[in-house]
């Protein structure tokens, strides 16, 4: 018999009372609130519906999910669902993957305020990579990008980034042609070398960070 594959949802019911117990007092009341959803979500302290087929009169139970956003059941249907839609976006052009990284040092910060720090790190990032593209000494167009936060990394240990994702070529300043971008040593597209791109970067988010900080 195949064991059913153990989910977080699992540790958490397993570890809620000792986790609490010792960490409780730490938690924010959102940070209680995800605990929970995660715990019940698909159970029958959710409720549920029962789904019959019309043909052979079988039923199941269906539970309800909790639709929180930190939920892992939640999230891998709503993470296909989004997939879906931004491939729909894609053009038919080669596209490269940019990562921007906050130091260790900042991650208590950013963890403390977390919507001013996340924020200049996807503005540093986005004007970083628009600034470069726009140089003529460098691609000298327009290009597209989507940028994605990842508050933690693999460890899961906090670790602020942020994954861009880059058109590999843009449009010429009068939008009236396709300007395509240079190869890298391992024929990978991009238009500037990584130095530059974290030089540009770092400049414009302590610029940006400095400036929060005197504004409180
Ligand atoms: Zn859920
Ligand atoms: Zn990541």
């Amino acid at each position: 018999m195949m064991r059913a594959p153990l989910e977080v949802a699992d540790v958490f019911r397993d570890g809620e009372a000792r986790f609490l117990a010792e960490y409780g007092h730490t938690l924010s009341r959102e940070q209680r609130q995800v605990l929970r959803a995660v715990i019940r979500c698909r159970t029958a302290q959710l409720g549920g519906h029962v789904q019959k087929c019309d043909d052979c009169g079988h039923q199941r139970i269906q539970y309800n999910s909790c639709r929180n956003r930190h939920c892992p059941k939640c999230q891998a249907m709503a993470r296909a669902v989004w997939l879906e839609k931004r491939e729909s976006e894609l053009l038919p052009i080669p596209y490269f993957h940019v990562v921007f990284t906050l130091p260790h040092e900042l991650g208590p910060l950013a963890l403390q305020n977390k919507r001013v720090v996340y924020g200049i790190l996807f503005r540093a990032a986005a004007q970083t990579l628009l600034e470069i593209a726009a140089d003529p000494k460098h691609l000298g167009a327009k290009i597209g990008c989507l940028i994605v936060l990842h508050s933690w990394g693999q460890n899961l240990m906090h670790h602020p980034h942020v994954h861009a994702i880059v058109t590999g070529g843009g449009l010429s300043a009068d939008g009236s042609r396709w300007i395509h971008g240079k190869q890298s040593k391992r024929r990978k597209p991009f238009f500037a070398p990584g130095k530059v791109l974290s030089r540009v970067f770092r400049g414009k988010f302590i610029d940006s960070l400095k400036r929060a900080f005197r504004s409180g």
